[in-house]
């Protein structure tokens, strides 16, 4: 029998970058090539837990690896700054070590490596021992332009050598582009000044390990970044990567997801619920959590929120669980793609990680976008600016969204039949780039023709 082609794919360490990989990987596997799928340890125990027995058989073909990143506790590793440190530090060496115990080992050798393009080592480790390699990006193209655009921001004195933005000012590469202002770059509104300047450095080196594979894959479509894809043609998009929707599994969670909800969605009447969530990161306030507890409590309709459960600690007030059982849900974790596909859902009030953005725009859903960090405030300039889908909520003078406003911006958001139309268009578009003979679709063919070669 000839050996399979075999595949190491390392995701990013974070939820948001090991769901995306997981869903190519399933799709790989639906080719016959073989995974070996490497987490850390951490990473890799919770999702040997969230995902319950015999759930799928394609995800039991993937051979899941865990890896120490070097780090003593969960504690540890939520320091600013700390668990990159780690993932750059040990586990290059690991990775190193597990190649080539595979391939000294089994009949079937590593072919090819598939990393997250924010881990270039991995990319470096593959050049070395001469494996083929492709990167991975789930955030989107236009994200990735712009970290190719930072020596000409520099040269421009936009930036200083460390990243740091030498005025407060608009970035809008293209004027199909989102819009960023400098310090919502995404280097810039993560952690203090020492975090910014090592995220700043590693984006550079992981620039350049790109240089040198074959593949860029990116988790999107022209259909939503043509601006972006003609910017850098070297970008290719092959998603969005949503089969799972289809396939009905979980992979690739950390946490188990609660799926009675989805019985209760099934009650409700269509077009009728608001979905809050905000991906696997976002916390906040105690005042601010009561602001939108208000809101939701006072808007008088469905909703279906997902509180983590360090956030639970916060306390509801009196009677609010009793108040609103008839027409609320709180969950711990979500099935947030069958969620967003269920026509229950009205709209979706989201931090826009992209994950969220991409599930909530091809199933047709409006967004009503709240950033925290990262490239969300970029991804919310494609929803509200570029697409039109959504609303931005805005924060007081004291950055706080109150209830008042998102009550308000719930209204308008429901209210709106063009915002409303124009994402039922957005999701018939999306769907031609990932049907058969779609763009998406055939780089993807394309890339599995080439791993298979
Ligand atoms: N997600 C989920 N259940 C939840 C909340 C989130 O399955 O209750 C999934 C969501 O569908 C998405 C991912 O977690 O695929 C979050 O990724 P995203 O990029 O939106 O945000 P991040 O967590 O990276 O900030």
């Amino acid at each position: 029998m000839m050996a399979r082609p075999h595949v190491m794919v390392v995701p990013y360490p974070a939820q948001g970058h090991v769901i995306p990989l997981m869903e190519l990987s399933l799709i790989l596997v639906k080719e016959g090539i073989k995974i070996t799928f490497v987490n850390t340890k951490e990473n890799h125990d919770r999702m040997k837990s969230a995902v319950p027995c015999g759930d799928d058989s394609l995800l039991s073909q993937i051979c899941p690896v865990g890896i120490s990143d070097g780090m003593e506790s969960s504690e540890e590793r939520k320091r600013p700054g700390k668990s990159s440190g780690a993932v750059l530090k040990v586990m290059p060496e690991k990775v190193e070590e597990l190649i080539e115990c595979i391939n000294g080992s089994e009949s079937e050798k590593i072919t090819c490596v598939l990393a997250d393009q924010s881990i270039g080592w991995a990319l470096d480790v593959a050049e070395k021992k001469g494996i083929r390699r492709a990167a991975f990006c789930p955030a989107s193209a236009a994200q990735l332009v712009l970290g190719f655009s930072i020596s000409k921001f520099i040269d421009t004195g936009i930036i200083d050598n460390d990243g740091t933005p030498l005025e407060k000012q608009v970035i809008q590469l293209s004027p199909t582009m989102p819009r960023v202002s400098t310090e919502k770059l995404v280097w810039v509104c993560v952690g203090n000044k020492t975090t910014q300047s090592h995220i700043f450095q590693l984006m550079v080196k992981n620039i350049e390990s790109m240089k040198k594979t074959e593949w860029l894959l990116c988790n999107s479509s022209h259909e939503l970044e043509s601006a972006a894809f003609s910017m850098a043609p070297e970008i290719i998009p092959i998603g969005p990567l949503l089969s799972c929707n289809q396939l009905g599994h979980s992979a690739g969670n950390f946490w188990p997801q609660d799926l009675t909800c989805l019985k209760w969605l099934d009650q409700q009447p269509p077009n009728s619920v608001i979905y809050v969530a905000f991906g696997s990161f976002t916390k906040f306030s105690p005042s601010q959590f009561q602001e939108l507890r208000l809101a939701l409590e006072l808007s008088n309709r469905p909703f279906l929120w997902v509180v983590q459960p360090e956030e639970s600690k916060i306390a509801y007030p009196e009677g609010f669980v009793e108040r609103v059982v008839e027409r609320g849900r709180v969950v711990g974790w979500s099935p947030q793609k069958k969620i967003l596909s269920h026509s229950s859902v009205a709209c979706f009030i989201s931090h826009c990680g992209w994950n969220s953005t991409l599930e909530s725009v091809s199933n047709g859903i409006p967004v009503l976008c709240w950033p925290y960090f990262a490239d969300q405030f970029l991804n919310k300039s494609y929803v509200c600016d570029v697409w039109k889908v959504g609303l931005g909520l805005e924060p007081n003078e004291s950055g706080m969204m109150t209830e008042g406003e998102i009550r308000s911006k719930i209204q308008q958001i429901l209210n709106d039949e063009e915002l409303k139309s124009r994402a039922r268009d957005l999701k018939k578009k999306i769907q031609i780039g990932t049907a058969q003979g779609g763009l998406s679709n055939k780089n993807l063919d394309s890339f599995i023709n080439w791993i298979k070669s």
